[in-house]
């Protein structure tokens, strides 16, 4: 699974490292760190980080998405 932080939004609430401590962590008083690319395993708790997030600053789902958007056909591929 893929996610993000939109870390101009992230306040260092915190709500995040306590529920998918794994994932996420807090290094000083407000820095986030962040796997971007977290194991499957771990969904049910970043879901839940997602939505205890004060400031939804978590996309999880959306960053896949946005990548299918901009699939790309192979370089010398036939699309017309
Ligand atoms: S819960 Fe949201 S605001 Fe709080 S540290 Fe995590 S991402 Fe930042």
């Amino acid at each position: 699974m893929r996610l993000v932080v939109d870390l101009n939004r992230c306040q260092g609430y915190a709500q995040c490292v306590f529920l998918a401590p794994e994932v996420f962590a807090l290094h000083g008083d407000e820095a986030l760190r962040y796997t971007p690319y977290a194991d499957d395993s771990r969904r049910e708790q970043v879901a839940r980080a997602v939505a205890a997030c004060p400031v939804q600053a978590i996309l999880l789902d959306e960053v896949d998405k946005a990548d299918e958007a901009y699939d790309l056909p192979p370089v010398g591929s036939d699309v017309r």
